[in-house]
């Protein structure tokens, strides 16, 4: 890498405004009164994005003496710079992203981080800086320790994790349709579209990062039916444009959920079992279930249900 890849985001900048630019003027023409843009979300947005740069600053500092120690250790091979070590780098930090990215959906603690991406009920180019500054600590670098065993220098890996997120600001759009055969190979605006929607047909589908090939091989692949338009957001809708907000409120709705559940196991589940147990959880709450019931027996034999049908636990709303 002949660049300083902590900065690739930063001098594509320019692009990513032109193409917001584009995008917001182009909708105006093309689907009057939709208003897939608002000002609040667009700044709230960009909040999100500075303040996860700033951290992942800071993260970085800390994240790459580790895999330092494992690409100084315990790496298995070395690479010749050139185009064969750059396409292995590029397809196994895409196919990690891809378990990443699987993870924080099924996962609460990654969750917790990767909800901000989603709590916006907007589907636009501005979607994409919608990042948290809590990947550090959910423990997102973890994903990519096995690129420096692999034989991957840090600052390779740390370029390429930045040039998968660079890619995926261009899938943030409704302004592009379906891309005929790339469609098979690439993740896409129409294929990042249903990942962005809580459709019960669409809800944990397309994790792509670049490749969808990913999805297709491992059954989490469903295409956009143009028959059931996306509903973009989060099943326990935020109702806030405040960047704060939007990235501590499930941390703070997973350490209130772990102290008021009882037992061992229903702390655990608090903390990592899928999204759907919290939303159950709360809907229990709120519908007036005793709290000596919901801690019981019963209450994690209901939570196993809700694992094997989390599609229609994830409809169940959250009151206010
Ligand atoms: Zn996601
Ligand atoms: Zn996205």
């Amino acid at each position: 890498m002949q660049f300083d890849a902590e900065l690739l985001l930063l001098a594509m900048a320019p692009v990513f405004l032109a193409c917001i630019g584009w995008e917001a003027w182009h909708l105006r023409r093309t689907l009057p009164g939709a208003q897939l843009y608002s000002w609040r979300d667009t700044l709230c947005n960009a909040a999100l994005a500075l303040m996860q740069q700033a951290a992942d600053k800071l993260a970085w500092l800390a994240i790459i003496p580790v895999y330092a120690f494992f690409y100084d250790h315990y790496r298995i091979y070395t690479w010749q710079a050139g185009w064969v070590s750059f396409a292995v780098l590029f397809i196994a930090q895409d196919l990690l992203y891809y378990v990443f990215h699987r993870c924080s959906h099924r996962v609460r603690w990654l969750w917790a981080a990767h909800v901000v991406h989603h709590s916006s009920e907007r589907m636009n180019f501005s979607t994409a800086f919608r990042q948290s500054l809590m990947y550090p600590v959910a423990g997102m670098w973890l994903f990519w320790t096995p690129l420096a065993v692999l034989g991957f220098p840090p600052k390779q890996i740390v370029a390429i994790v930045l040039i998968n997120l660079g890619f995926e600001f261009f899938v943030h759009t409704q302004a592009i349709g379906k891309l005929g055969w790339l469609e098979n190979v690439f993740n896409t605006p129409s294929i990042h579209r249903v990942h962005h929607a809580r459709n019960d047909r669409y809800i944990d589908r397309n994790y792509a990062g670049v490749l969808v090939i990913w999805d297709r091989l491992f059954g989490s692949y469903v295409e956009e039916d143009l028959r059931d338009a996306p509903v973009y957001g989060i099943v326990e809708p935020l109702h806030t444009y405040n960047p704060l907000k939007a990235t501590f409120h499930e941390w703070a709705s997973m350490a209130a959920d772990f102290a008021s559940v009882r037992g061992g196991r229903n702390k655990l589940r608090a903390l990592f079992a899928p999204p759907a147990w919290a939303a159950d959880y709360h809907a229990r709450r709120a519908a007036g279930s005793s709290g000596a019931r919901m801690d019981s027996g019963e209450y994690s034999s209901e939570a196993t249900r809700a694992k094997q049908d989390h599609t229609a636990a994830f409809q169940t709303p959250r009151r206010p």
